[in-house]
């Protein structure tokens, strides 16, 4: 078979149940692709194809035992902030380059739990700072669609893998906009869960109280497949919340969207970055939905502008807390010949760390010192409230809101934007994690250069099975998330 690559998750669950093929034979179809195509993508930092094979045999023998489950022999692969036991994680630094993990995040071990099979780990901005990919120590991922253009950040080699169809699908994370924004560079449905959905136990942190993992696959189906492994309350985790976990796949077909009532953010559509092409794209899929039976409802987020010094504060300083303990003691990269331990911890970081960490690190170390620490830290906390309550109060009288999830398409690679300039890029994701929501991301269209365009729905807490049943009802009546791109029809 040579376009096992080209089936849905249901398809291979449904396949490998039918005995059409083993999860050997898909798991060495997907290791064949990866040596072959990803060599000009690079999607992965650590290919694990002996690990990945004993697996991939293991759920066959159990599927022979009777005792497979509906994603038993599935391939996955791992953002690589996801700690893995016996296999390198990174973060995309050099500060990790060395680090193998005692242990599983928890994501991890739920996947293996079900039954997956772990191809690899894939490539991101160095912890999950930046919007391109290209702050990784392992070198720039290229979009699928263009290898001269990045995928977006940070999780770009998640969203490249899967694009490639090297990869059926794969986990992300989302501070900012990691998942929606890589999602919509490079064609791909992708969820960012509400705060507290998915446990972060082993997910490197970044901001603690924005991170969230979430699924990224080429529909809102394989997403749903991904969260009913993903989602849950962890013990480990103490921002995880104890509440009944739907089940995303059932739930598919559960809200209509007919009747279904879209908030369009006026301030949304007026910013100045916002691409010509984004915006008729966006509008063209807003008009389809309103065909389909839903109504759309121009509503205020009057804190539009607050949005990007509101997380480029918390954000840093949160990070800069966080990462302390990457201190060239304990574990990960030492300098050489340290004078004494001043000298040891100053260049071990200075060293292992890379230039935007570095900077997030000072920034978040500045707004947490003593004389200022009123005047931004708590300050930016106030505003985050404020856009909090700006989101309750629309969803008074809507169910979802709509925007674009980034401004533009992909950028190139290499085209060197100032540090404020890709801040800026984030505008319609961070609120979303300053306020905890959940939000997805679906592909519809293209760009004159035949870039992908996404549109983000944004929920209420909780909604993760509306969000995914809206961008279902929309898949199931266009095609745009089935457009492959020209490296992913290659055979290896
Ligand atoms: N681009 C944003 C940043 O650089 C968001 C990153 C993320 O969600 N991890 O912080």
């Amino acid at each position: 078979m040579t376009d096992l690559h080209r089936l849905s998750i249901r398809e291979l669950s449904e396949g490998l149940a039918n005995a059409q093929f083993s999860s050997r034979e898909l798991t060495e179809h997907y290791l064949k692709r990866i040596a072959k195509i990803d060599v000009q993508v690079k999607s992965y930092v650590t290919v694990t194809p002996e690990l990945a094979l004993v697996e991939a045999d293991a759920a066959d023998t159990l599927r022979k035992a009777g005792g497979a489950n509906v994603l038993t022999g599935v391939p996955i692969a791992h953002k690589d902030i996801f700690c893995t036991q016996g296999i390198k994680t990174t973060a995309g630094s050099k500060i990790l380059d060395n680090f193998i993990s005692p242990y599983d995040a928890t994501v991890v071990a739920k996947g293996k739990a079900s039954g997956l099979v772990t191809l690899g780990k894939l490539n991101m901005d160095e912890f999950a700072m930046g919007s391109t990919s290209e702050n990784s120590y392992y070198g720039a991922t290229a979009n699928p669609w263009n290898l001269n253009h990045v995928p977006g950040g940070s999780s770009g080699g998640s969203a490249a893998a899967v694009a490639a169809d090297l990869a059926p699908f794969a986990t992300g994370t989302d501070t900012g906009g990691s998942i929606r924004q890589p999602a919509s560079f490079c064609g791909l449905t992708g969820l960012k869960p509400t705060y507290g959905r998915v446990s972060r136990f082993g997910m490197i942190a970044y901001a603690s109280s924005l991170d969230q993992g979430g699924p990224m696959a080429r529909s809102a189906e394989d997403c749903a497949y991904l969260m009913n492994v993903m989602a849950g309350h962890d013990a480990k985790d103490s921002t995880s919340m104890n509440q009944v976990v739907d089940n995303y796949v059932a739930n598919l077909n559960d809200t209509s969207v007919k009747g279904l009532r879209i908030g369009i953010p006026k301030q949304y559509f007026n910013v100045s970055g916002l691409a010509e092409d984004v915006k008729a794209r966006v509008e063209e899929s807003l008009k389809k939905l309103e065909d389909m039976g839903a109504t759309l409802v121009e509503i205020d987020l009057n804190m539009t502008e607050s949005y990007v010094p509101t997380y480029y504060l918390i954000a840093p300083a949160e990070a800069s807390s966080n990462l302390q303990r990457f201190d060239g003691v304990r574990y990960g990269y030492r300098c050489e010949n340290p004078v004494d331990l001043m000298d040891l911890y100053k260049r071990s970081r200075s060293e292992g760390f890379g230039a935007e960490v570095q900077r997030r690190i000072l920034i978040g170390t500045y707004a947490l010192s003593a004389g200022y620490y009123d005047a931004y830290y708590v300050k930016a906390q106030k505003v985050r409230r404020l856009i909090q309550q700006d989101f309750l109060k629309a969803f008074e009288s809507v169910d979802v809101i709509a925007a674009p999830s980034a401004p533009t398409t992909a950028y190139k690679i290499g085209a060197d934007l100032t540090p404020v300039e890709m801040y800026l890029g984030d505008i319609y994701t961070l609120a979303v994690n300053l306020a905890g929501l959940p939000a997805i991301n679906a592909p519809v269209g293209f760009d004159q250069n035949n870039l992908p365009v996404g549109l983000q729905l944004i929920g209420n807490y909780w909604s993760e099975s509306q969000l995914l049943s809206v961008v279902h009802q929309y898949q199931q009546a266009t095609d745009w998330h089935t457009q492959r791109a020209a490296i992913a029809e290659e055979n290896a």
